[in-house]
């Protein structure tokens, strides 16, 4: 079912555009108190709906991806390879979206008074950090849950349903086929039912956008129209970011990955590669870029189906080292917002989630902001953030889906050179 045809990250961009159009004629007519009652309500509806999803999002899509292992008892040494370098790619992608909002500092672009007024309005919702008295090991001890339901029942948990999921589909593996078919086949029934769920919340987007954009800025820029412009250039910072973050991977880190391990330059690659690129850039979604992220890897890169059909969809899935640079970045950011400064081990913390979120953000549209909520509950920075920055999350998130599918062709690259099985 379609609204229009127009494409959805057009319709976004509208409700982007309507939103602030609708906000600045709001300051300046003083209609704050009717966007506050009459539209932001919609804007809290679409933020609950992402959440709504989260946790079942987690479950289902983490299980399917692990339970899909299957592959390595017959693919030991290219499975190995393959989730080596994924986890590879993706710390150090997060690392390098920490050293980019650490020194440029986005968030610091908020004068005090509205970063202070920021904060009163959700003081709310901040979270306490529980002390450090726990010892520096403590963050490990809380991602073991002692009871799955419970840590179902709240958002804040979600990196104990991660670590459940994982074992769940680890176990799936380990068992004989046969005796895990039924379950399997259930996952992946709901697994389709709950991106279906995603796609029916992304209608709402373009709706929920404007709602937001159009709220947050007569809220935060009361009757002032200076103020507004700066929040927006507060958000152009946080944008540009991310930009020069993932940008630095695609044109540095990956060409010197394929460099090191496959002696090739980057521009065969990447001509080879264009079309999955120009296809993730306008769906934002890295499954529905998937067939011709392998068609250009077999055909243009001369990798073979052996390979790419395993490292691709894996990839899909679990490799998103855009989707993790991001979400670092936003949570670095919304702490400088809410004046919270994030200590070694706080940003250590988000090494670590960032990596997790994004192996358990699927590859649709929008996945990566709703998994933004562990790497920020993770450091006590709250949720309610995420509606300023999904203003700007749409260009972001096709950015973001361009680098995450590079990222997957660029491991792919490396493993068939090592394994010796590209094409003459
Ligand atoms: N849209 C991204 C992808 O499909 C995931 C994300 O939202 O970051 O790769």
């Amino acid at each position: 079912m379609k609204l229009t045809r127009l494409p959805l990250h057009w319709l976004i961009l509208a409700g982007l555009a309507f939103g602030i159009v609708f906000g600045l004629i709001a300051v300046l007519a003083g209609w704050n108190e009717f966007t506050n009652q009459w539209i932001s309500p919609f804007g809290t509806i679409f933020i609950r709906l992402l959440k709504l999803i989260a946790i079942p999002l987690i479950i289902v899509s983490l299980i399917n991806g692990v339970s899909g292992l299957n592959d390595i008892s017959r693919l030991t040494r290219i499975g190995l390879r393959t989730i080596v370098l994924y986890l590879f790619t993706t710390v150090m992608a997060v690392s390098f979206g920490l050293v980019a909002v650490n020194l440029l500092q986005p968030g610091h672009y908020l004068s005090d008074e509205k970063s202070a007024e920021f904060r009163a309005k959700f003081a709310a919702e901040m979270i306490e950090k529980p002390e450090t008295q726990n010892g520096p090991l403590q963050f490990l001890v809380d991602i073991v849950p002692e009871n799955i339901i419970q840590s179902m029942s709240a958002n804040t948990n979600m990196l104990q349903v991660i670590f459940f999921s994982l074992l769940f589909g680890v176990a799936m593996v380990m068992l004989p086929n046969s005796r895990v078919t039924p379950v399997k086949q259930l996952i992946e029934a709901l697994n389709d039912i709950v991106m279906k769920i995603v796609d029916i919340i992304m209608m709402a987007a373009p709706f929920g956008v404007f709602a937001l954009i159009a709220s947050i800025t007569t809220q935060l820029a009361g009757d002032n129209i200076r103020d507004t412009l700066q929040i927006f250039g507060t958000l152009g910072m946080y944008a540009l970011t991310v930009i020069i973050g993932l940008v630095f991977i695609i044109l540095v880190f990956y060409p010197l990955l394929l460099k090191i391990f496959t002696q090739k330059g980057p521009f065969g690659f990447f001509k080879g590669i264009a079309p999955a690129q120009l296809l993730a850039f306008s769906t934002s979604s890295s499954a529905a870029t998937l067939p011709v992220t392998m068609e250009c890897c077999e055909q243009n890169l001369g990798i073979r189906k052996e390979i790419s059909s395993f490292v691709l969809p894996l990839g899909a899935t679990v490799n998103m080292d855009g989707t993790s640079l991001y979400q670092a970045v936003a949570a670095v950011f919304l702490a400088q917002i809410y004046g919270m400064d994030l200590t070694i081990s706080q940003q250590l913390t988000i090494i670590l989630t960032a990596t997790l979120a994004s192996i358990g953000s699927a590859a649709v549209p929008g996945a990566g902001i709703i998994m933004l909520v562990i790497v920020l509950n993770s450091v006590g920075v709250p949720t309610e953030g995420i509606a300023l920055i999904f203003a700007v999350d749409r260009p972001l998130d096709m950015l973001r889906t361009v680098v995450n599918i590079t990222g997957d062709c660029t491991v792919a690259s490396i493993v068939s050179c090592q394994t010796k099985e590209i094409k003459p």
